[in-house]
């Protein structure tokens, strides 16, 4: 049973709405199209992982946690890729999806990974991750007066990562060395009273809380307005006659207002004023804005110059 589902991240949406609106020759553009392929990657990863486990014969009555978020009481974070409970254990999974030759160094904390081309890069140390999201659990198993094993691993989701030197003794094994390992801890550890599994879990996802995603560019620095989704580099809309029309590409966009404002929701926040709106969305007259503000679904509070708006979820 799932009890968390994995959602469309917040941080992937964050980064296409800033490569929407970053101009091309900005500083930072390669680097969030590369941050933004690392999370589709690790989606990707996921995924492929997830297809893995409905291949497999698991013990009941188990549950399900996937992109378990929280804060701890230090008020550091944890980001869990999946957390699987059944009577026998805890299995909390970091899911990579990293190609090339990967080496690992545990007296440096330090993997490696060499693609095709020879490129040697470092990589954050999963293991140690690992532990800090382990040592929480524990935690949180004592103040529950709750009795269940933890085990841990890393899987690699690709066949094109390819483990060698370092690796011996490390919770890691390639995404078809789940059946062996769930079968392996299913032997080991005895299984508890399964009634108290489920409000374990239930706790445990009470504890979820999403994480805010940090907008790392500021807002100066991304081009404003109702910009063509097809021409490149901010190419505005023309507004006229209650249409939104790409002078360049002849597009009528019937959702430009709605578009332009989920960027805005993921960018700027879930409120506007007339102002913050006029600015986003590159409009002069009060007037029109007010009047564009109406065609939005959403709430207003608040009084003429005092008006607030906030996009409805
Ligand atoms: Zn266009």
């Amino acid at each position: 049973m799932i009890l968390l589902a994995r959602q469309l991240l917040d941080s992937q949406k964050i980064l296409e709405a800033m490569l929407r609106r970053l101009p091309s020759t900005h500083n930072e553009y390669m680097h969030v199209c590369d941050r933004l392929r690392r999370v589709k990657a690790g989606l990707a990863g996921e995924q492929r992982v997830n297809a893995e486990w409905l291949e497999l014969d698991l013990p009941s009555p188990h549950y399900f946690l996937h992109d378990f978020q929280t804060m701890n009481d230090f008020g550091s974070t944890h980001q869990m890729d999946t957390i699987f409970l059944c009577p026998h254990f805890l299995l909390i999974l970091e899911i990579k999806n990293i190609t090339g030759i990967l080496s690992y160094d545990a007296s440096f904390a330090q993997l490696t990974r060499t693609t095709m081309d020879g490129t040697v890069e470092g990589m954050t140390d999963p293991f140690l991750q690992l532990e800090r999201h382990v040592a929480w659990m524990k935690r949180v198993l004592q103040r529950e007066r709750f009795h269940l094993p933890i085990v841990h691993a890393v899987v690699l989701a690709t066949r094109n990562g390819i483990l060698t030197k370092g690796f011996e003794g490390q919770p890691i094994f390639h995404v078809t060395g789940l059946r062996a390992s769930i079968q392996r801890w299913t032997e080991i550890y005895q299984p508890i009273e399964t009634e108290n599994l489920l409000p374990f879990a239930k706790r445990l996802l009470s504890m979820h809380t999403r994480l805010k995603k940090e907008v790392t560019v500021p807002l100066k620095e991304m081009m404003k307005g109702v910009v063509c989704p097809h021409c490149a580099n901010g190419q505005p809309l023309m507004y006229h006659y209650k249409k939104w029309t790409c002078p360049r590409c002849g597009l009528v966009d019937y959702n430009a207002l709605n578009r332009t404002l989920e960027d805005y929701r993921i960018l700027v926040g879930p409120q506007l004023t007339n102002r913050s709106f006029r600015e986003f969305f590159a409009i002069e007259s009060p007037n029109r804005a007010y009047k564009l503000l109406q065609q939005l679904p959403l709430k207003v509070e608040g009084e003429k110059r005092h008006r607030k708006y906030w996009i409805m979820d």
